[in-house]
Parts: C-alpha cells; structure tokens; sequence
C-alpha cells in the first residue's frame, strides 16, 4: 500500500534547473544586451520564475482560512461494532492513518491564531473503505441552524464593505435580531473562556451534528462525536489573547509544530453519544437542532478510541493548505442525519474544493484516498489530471458491474427514516418559549458557576466586546443576556463601561 501523503525529500539532486528539468548555469543571471541594456524575451528562466510567483497563492478557505496541521493516527480502545460497522471499528488496537487541521473560522490566512473564534477540528482518516473526513469544531454547537443564513452570518464577522474593517456593529446586529438569537448557545460558548484556547492540543472537538451510524445488522441510531483532550483544555484570558495576537500571531501552529518535534504528541479520547430514533422523539427540541447539547446524563459518553498525532508536515502548504474536507466525505455505516445546516454543507465543502483546489482535488496526494481502490470510469478528464486518468479504460459503464467484481454489500437508508409531506419554504426561527436558552442558562448557571472566576471572565469578555459598538447595539446585547440571567447582563454592562472609558484614553 502506497502512503502518498508523505512528501518525498527532492533535495538529494542538487543541480539547479527550471521547471522543465533543464539545468541552469546561474539561476540569478538575466540575458540582457551588454553588461546593462534591456532584458530579452528569450530569458525563459526569468519569465517562468517570475509567472510562477504571481501564481503561487490559491484561493483560500472562506472560512476557515487559517490553520495549522498534522499527520497522526486513530486507534480502536473499545467494541462499539453494535454501533458502526465501518471497517475502521472493527477491532480494538486497529490503527488508521489520519490528517487532522485546526483553524480558526473568521479571520484571513496569516490573522492571528489566538482570536476569539470557534475553531475547525477536521479529521481525515486514510482508511481501507475510502476516506472519511470528520469535520468538526471545538464547540458542540453553532450559531445558526438555518443554512440559507450562513453567509449571512459569516458575513458579520468579516470587513465592514465600506470601512474595511471588523464591526462589532455588525456582529452584534446579526446576533441580537429576535429571529437569531437562537445563537445565544453558541454565543455563550465563544465568550466564555474557551473562546480562546491555549492551543490546539488543549482544546476538544465535537461533531456538533447529529449524524446516522448504523451496525452490519441494518440497526441504526443517531450519534454524535465527542474529542477530548488528553492534555485537558486549556484557554487564554481575553487579555492574555490579544497580546499573543501581538506578539506571536503564530503562536498555535508554533505550539503544535513544537509539541510534535519534541515527540510530545498530543492525543484525544474519542468516544461517541448514541440516541434511538424513539428517544429522539421525546426530546424537548429537534435531534436535528444544531444550537443543542444532548445532556451527559441522558446520554453518557461511550468511549470508542484515541486520536494521536505523532508526525509534522514535511511541506504546508502541499499537505494542509492543499487539504480538501468535507462531511459528505465519509465510509459505509456513517451517514449524515437531516440535520439541515448538515445537509448543506454536504453540498457547500467539495464544492469549496472544487473551487480551491479543482475538480481532481482527490487526487492531490494528500487527499488521495490511498487505502482503498478507486474506480469510476466515467469520472474522467479534467484540469490537473495526474494519476493517468484510468489509461485506456473505457470511459463508461453499460452495465452495473461488467467486470464480476465483488460488488459492496453497504446498507441503505430504506429501513431507516421516512420522510413524507409537501416541499415547503420552513424558515426554522425561533422556538416557541424559552426553549433556546434552556442550554444557556445552563452553561451559565451550572458549569460555569463551578469554575471559579468563569462567570465573571464571560462577563468582562462581552463587556469588552461591545464596547465598540453603538449604544442601541449595546442595549440589545444586554437585553439578549437578560433572557439567559439577569445578573449576567448586570455584569456585562458593569465592563461596557469600564472598557469604553478604557478606550476614551486612547
Ligand atoms: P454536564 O455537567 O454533564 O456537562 C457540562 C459540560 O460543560 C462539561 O462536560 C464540559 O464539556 C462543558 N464545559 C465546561 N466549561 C465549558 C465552557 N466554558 N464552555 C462550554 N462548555 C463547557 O451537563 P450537561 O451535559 O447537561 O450540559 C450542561 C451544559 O454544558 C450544556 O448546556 C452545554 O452548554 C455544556 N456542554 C455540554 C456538552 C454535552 O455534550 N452535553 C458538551 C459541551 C458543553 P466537555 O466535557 O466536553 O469538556
């Protein structure tokens, strides 16, 4: 088995040549007339090196444009084949290759790693079925469960289009609006202190979605993915944040690459929550809403296997910024739920990729799904055709297996859920009652009341936030916090108040 995510080292060869190969007396030296006349259109080195260089960036992320990576494994501890039957589960001890990035979500390639952002936690795995690719976040929920209000809300977070600058106007307009504070969730997480974690390693991942495993019997349920840190998680102060932005923006990536070197490899314990389909139904919110926690209590964590990474990129850019993920990426036995922000984003990755990357990404040896044969004659041609494009392989199929291969038996959903009723325009706003900030209030009054200066650090982080933003902007802030707990909001305005005399000095 060939592993073509390792970047061979090209540096045994030392004779300097141009892109075709041909050698080069002096890579510096332009052909000109006399010792300095102009130059010629001859100079063919100067040329390629020069319409190389405009070409060298490629379009980024949008979002998750900055983030840093590593090569590592995930190994089986505990059965959970009653759960999933994918191959990766089959046996405890079994080891499968795997890529994981971090990111942050809003900020351009080359902003600082330590901003109050979620963070991407995506996952490849290299594994016999094909790959699978986990794309997470280090919060167990979003802000919107609407997917038509993603760019919208992503939108927020970037640069006013007139001023060119971030807006906390902006933002906090999005948020407070009635019909999205269902975000309030999401919202709490980000300004609480793991808005800012300490480091890659020190953070969790979660699946956030509902997703659909089933075993190799047919039976099904409803799964999410926890991550947890085996470092423990560990954030940054908002101030000790910002001034990291300063003074080491890298600072993340610095802390991963290093950990790494030094053979310190961080690791994850990964365990899954399950849920049937008749426990869903007496759930006090939708199994497919993406602003909620299924609570510990009710559905313990079952622990399923470590995540380990144990080897740095030899090359970033060929190996992470090449990267290509996506949740419609995934094996038998691992199916997306009907979770609606899930869905489209099956649609809105690989064409990321596509767009990024071009219509072979897969075959960009980092996404290259080497584990498993692919075949699909008609998936040919294409820009950036490099693995032979199948040869002389006819370029369709007449029939459903002409070659007598042993065809895959993966189950269906046709036992599964069943949908029925009209196509209609569902707009999914707000709950009725106070069902959207049940979680919040939760988070604020009984996990962070146990940690000691939590609720004050998610106070001043706020406070400090909106601060620089109008005064009707702000008294809508206060207003949405007063829902989760009034004292919160008390609180919120006590560090408006402080910062903007802060910020009256400068
Ligand atoms: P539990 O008391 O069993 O769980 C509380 C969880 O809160 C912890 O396990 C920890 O998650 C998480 N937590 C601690 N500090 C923070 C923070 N600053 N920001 C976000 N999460 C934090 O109670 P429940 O399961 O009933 O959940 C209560 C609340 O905990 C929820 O409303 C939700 O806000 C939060 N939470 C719940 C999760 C879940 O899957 N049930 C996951 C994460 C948060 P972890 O163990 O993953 O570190």
């Amino acid at each position: 088995m060939n592993d073509n995510t390792n970047t061979s080292d090209v540096r045994g060869d030392r004779v300097v040549t141009n892109a075709q190969g041909n050698p080069l007396n002096d890579p510096f030296a332009t052909q000109r007339v006399g010792q300095h006349g102009p130059l010629l259109m001859q100079d063919a080195n100067l040329i390629e090196l020069l319409a190389h260089f405009n070409r060298e960036n490629i379009v980024e992320r949008l979002p998750h444009a900055h983030g840093s990576g590593a090569f590592g494994y995930f190994e089986v501890t505990d059965d959970i084949t009653d759960i999933c039957g994918s191959a990766m589960f089959s046996k405890i001890g079994k080891r499968t290759r795997c890529l994981t990035r971090f990111s942050t979500v809003g900020g351009e390639k080359g902003s600082a790693d330590t901003a109050r952002d979620p963070r991407g936690f995506s996952t490849k795995f290299y594994t016999e079925e094909g790959n699978l690719d986990w794309v997470y976040n280090n919060t167990p929920v979003f802000f919107i469960r609407d997917p038509a209000k993603f760019p919208h809300f992503i939108h927020t977070q970037r640069r006013n289009p007139e001023t060119h600058m971030k807006d906390a106007n902006m933002f906090w307009d999005f948020l407070t609006t009635p019909e999205n504070q269902v975000a309030i969730h999401q919202v709490m997480i980000l300004f609480s202190d793991r808005g800012t974690p300490a480091s890659y390693r020190t953070m969790n991942g979660y699946s956030g979605h509902t997703y659909k495993w089933s075993n190799k019997k047919g039976e099904w349920h409803y799964v999410q993915v926890h991550i947890e840190s085996d470092q423990g998680v560990k954030n940054l102060t908002n101030e000790e944040a910002i001034k990291m932005a300063g003074e080491n923006p890298d600072y993340c990536q610095k802390d991963l690459f290093e950990a790494i070197q030094k053979k310190k490899f961080p690791s994850w314990t990964v365990s899954i929550q399950t849920m049937t389909e008749e426990d869903a139904k007496k759930l006090p919110f939708s199994v497919f809403d993406l602003t909620k926690v299924w609570p510990h209590k009710q559905f313990p964590l079952r622990r399923v296997g470590r995540l380990v990474l144990n080897e740095n990129p030899l090359n970033y850019f060929a190996q992470i910024e090449q990267a290509a993920f996506s949740p419609s990426t995934t094996v038998p036995y691992q199916e997306p739920s009907a979770d609606p922000v899930l869905q489209a984003r099956l649609f809105a990755y690989p064409d990321a990729q596509r767009y990024r990357l071009g219509p072979n990404y897969h075959q960009i040896p980092v996404n290259c799904p080497y584990a498993s044969k692919v075949f699909n004659p008609a998936m040919r041609d294409g820009p950036m055709n490099v693995d032979g494009n199948l040869g002389s392989e006819p370029n369709y199929l007449a029939t459903k297996n002409p070659y007598n291969f042993s065809q895959s038996s993966r189950p269906i959903q046709q036992h599964q859920e069943v949908w029925n009723g009209p196509a209609v325009p569902f707009h999914w706003a707000t709950s009725p009652g106070d069902i959207d900030f049940v979680q919040a209030r939760d988070l604020y009054q009984k996990v962070l009341s146990q940690q000691p200066g939590a609720q004050d650090r998610l106070a001043h982080n706020i406070g400090f936030h909106i601060a620089s933003s109008q005064p009707e902007i702000q008294k809508r802030v206060l207003d949405m916090f007063a829902r989760v707990d009034k004292k919160l909001a008390n609180n919120i305005f006590k560090e408006c108040e402080l910062r903007k005399k802060e910020l009256c000095r400068f």
